[in-house]
């Protein structure tokens, strides 16, 4: 699922059953499947405060933020040794069941802003900018019970759109590509995988033309607009417009 200028394959989206309500697997279950299927690396993006979390709502931030960090961690740490590159991010709910994946983020960012979960995307958004990070909107036509469908996408406070999202129905991915058409924006690709198991391994992703080892670099590319995306099985240039 990559090519010669394209040859490192990095998912986007992946929960853990320590952050996720609806996650299944440990990150060790994770990472494990990722480098067996041949990813070069992957960035965790637990369910935020909002949305559907694992990590008790009462208790302190620094506790709930750390709680975070721990899948990418100890992913991290499972790496050492390995050729594989392991990230942080988030999926942030900002109301409505409306997600944003976060790159570009840390630890400190999360402990200097208490309750940042609650700011309207705007304000979500600009912190996130000032701190150099990078936001694509998750799945901007998935059309669930969760979802309120009546509040659209906000491209304005966005820097990509997940235009591809293996568990979307193909009508949602289409909507999303027209609206990256019609933005500029480029586009994403992830699995949203829960499980391990899960078929978005291997059918999801971002190829790369070079390792981004860390979150600072993962944005580096992003930004640079120069990156393939794995789409219905087939890799396809970022760019719709
Ligand atoms: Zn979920
Ligand atoms: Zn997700």
């Amino acid at each position: 699922m990559t090519d010669e200028k394209y040859p490192y394959l990095y998912e986007t989206h992946c929960h853990t059953c320590w952050c996720s309500g609806c996650g299944v697997s440990t990150p060790y279950e994770m990472a494990g499947a990722y480098y067996e299927a041949g990813y070069a690396g992957m960035v965790f993006t637990d369910h935020f405060l909002l949305g559907n979390t694992a990590v008790p709502r009462d208790w302190p931030w620094d506790r709930k933020v750390k709680r975070y960090y721990e899948p990418y961690l100890a992913a991290k740490e499972w790496a050492k040794g390995r050729d594989f590159d392991v990230l942080f991010g988030i999926e942030h709910n900002y109301g409505h069941g409306k997600e944003v994946l976060t790159y570009g983020i840390d630890l400190e960012f999360l402990l200097r802003n208490p309750d940042i979960h609650l700011l309207p995307l705007s304000e979500y958004s600009r912190l996130v900018h000032e701190w150099g990070g990078f936001l694509s909107m998750a799945h901007p036509f998935r059309d669930r019970d969760y979802i309120d469908m009546s509040v659209g996408p906000e491209p304005q406070y966005l820097d990509a759109l997940e235009v591809y999202n293996y568990h979307n129905y193909p009508e949602e991915n289409r909507q999303a590509a027209e609206l990256a058409r019609e933005t500029g924006l480029p586009g994403t690709s992830g699995g949203d995988v829960h499980i391990y198991t899960d078929g978005g391994i291997n059918n999801s992703g971002i190829a790369l033309p070079r390792r981004a080892r860390t979150g600072d670099e993962l944005v580096e590319i992003l930004r640079s607009r120069d990156y393939r995306i794995v789409y219905d099985g087939r890799l396809i240039d970022c760019n719709f417009s």
